[in-house]
């Protein structure tokens, strides 16, 4: 018998045993062989598929293109003022804003990552390019996005450009552009997150961060639900990295891990009680079809525990170059 292949992240070859998970996410329930490495507890599809395209439909939800949100005009008129608040400026309609909408997640993130509104920022795997929209509204100078994926290159209204294109291809000539790189949830469909991440060091100023917001295995709903965890997401997930498997990676493409924080949500629960179910994610029951009042009251307050534990089961890592 040949040896094992190594470990794709860290070249272990102390591997646990593999299981067998399901396509769940469009309800195939196509079976795929996943393994364990017990070095740096990296969670990794057994066998790269070569025909991975063919698990991203035409509908996939991520590459839709947000036309509404482009000529949202009351955004266009908010969103500054409620980011120059955010960032520390006196703005009484801003401060309004922000106490009685919805946050502005990406406002959390570039402050996390130490950064201001000046920061030229780049989604890698930004399917339609939402988040950017989102932080052209509050400010942000011309974010742009790279996803080979997408139908065409999107060119929005407010500045946004989404480049139908690899990333290495998009790397030519912008050495050092960028302050502020984000991978969400993009960096774990990757069959070479190495070489992914060597390209976006480069691209990064000298002052900027990267934010990786990936599902992580070592956390608690990895642990309880396994093959059935929502986040392992067969076969779409290529790698699921842990702490130690991220900070393996950074090392690898000239970067490390300055801040770490859990960010998991109800899914863990209810999208992972699904599977164990056999009720795939298009099924279009209601939660509160399916679980009692109790349950969800419940697993909502474990998540926010989960989280201050650092067991949820998604991380949010900011990087700067080492
Ligand atoms: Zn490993």
């Amino acid at each position: 018998m040949p040896p094992p292949d190594p470990c794709r992240i860290c070249q272990a070859t102390d591997l646990g045993p593999s299981f067998s998970a399901r396509e769940m996410l469009h309800g195939t329930r196509e079976a795929f062989d996943y393994i364990e490495c017990r070095a740096c507890g990296c969670v990794q599809i057994a066998k790269i598929p070569d025909d991975l395209a063919r698990f991203y439909p035409d509908n996939y939800f991520s590459f839709r293109s947000h036309r509404g949100l482009d000529r949202n005009v009351i955004r266009r008129l908010v969103d500054p003022r409620r980011a120059r608040f955010y960032f520390g400026a006196r703005d009484a309609i801003g401060a309004v804003a922000e106490k009685i909408s919805r946050p502005l997640d990406y406002m959390t993130w570039v402050r996390r990552a130490g950064l201001g509104l000046d920061a030229r920022a780049l989604d890698v795997g930004c399917g339609g390019g939402k988040t950017l929209l989102s932080m052209a509204l509050g400010g942000f100078p011309a974010p742009q996005g790279v996803d080979p994926f997408i139908d065409e290159t999107l060119n929005y209204r407010r500045g946004v450009t989404v480049h139908k294109q690899a990333l290495e291809d998009f790397a030519v000539g912008r050495d050092g552009a960028f302050d502020f790189i984000m991978f969400h949830h993009s960096l774990e469909h990757l069959v070479d997150p190495l070489a992914a991440l060597k390209i976006a060091q480069r691209l990064l100023s000298p002052r900027g961060r990267m934010l990786i917001a990936v599902p992580v295995a070592g956390s608690w709903a990895w642990e309880h639900y396994g093959a059935d965890w929502i986040n392992l997401d067969a076969p779409r997930h290529i790698h699921l990295l842990t702490g130690p498997a991220m900070a393996i990676l950074a090392g690898g493409a000239g970067l490390s891990v300055i801040d770490a924080r859990s960010t998991g949500g109800l899914s863990q629960f209810v999208g992972s009680e699904r599977y164990r179910r056999d009720i795939p994610a298009n099924d279009k029951r209601r939660d509160r079809d399916l679980f009692s009042a109790r349950e969800l009251a419940d697993w909502r307050a474990r998540v926010k525990t989960l989280n201050d534990e650092g067991r949820g089961d998604q991380t949010m890592f900011i990087l700067a170059r080492a």
